[in-house]
This record gives structure tokens, sequence and C-alpha cells, in this order.
């Protein structure tokens, strides 16, 4: 099972950029325009923004 890690994301809609945890289990959105940025899947979070950098 791959490790799950936060990671940085940009919202597609207005450019915000946030961290958030990859194994997410309810939907995210984003703090700025609250558009949905992931929403779960299989354990794992199905992005809906880009995906910029990965925390450790
Ligand atoms: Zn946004």
């Amino acid at each position: 099972m791959a490790k799950l890690r936060f990671i940085k994301v940009r919202c597609q809609a207005c450019k915000n950029e946030q961290v958030m945890f990859e194994g997410a289990t309810t939907k995210v959105k984003c703090l700025i325009c609250n558009a949905v940025i992931a929403e779960p899947k299989a354990g794992k979070a199905e992005l809906k923004a880009s995906r910029i950098e990965v925390l450790n």
C-alpha cells in the first residue's frame, strides 16, 4: 500500500495554493472559492486541482 502524504495543490478556479492530505476521506474544498479540489476514492483522494508539490 502506497504511503499517503501531504501535497500542495493549486485550485484551477482561483489559483489558490493549499496543503491537503492525499488520503482525505471527505471532499476537500478550496479555502478561497469553495471549489471542490479533491474527492475521496478508494482510499486515496482523486484530485480536481493541480498537484504542485509533495510534502513530507
Ligand atoms: Zn479556489
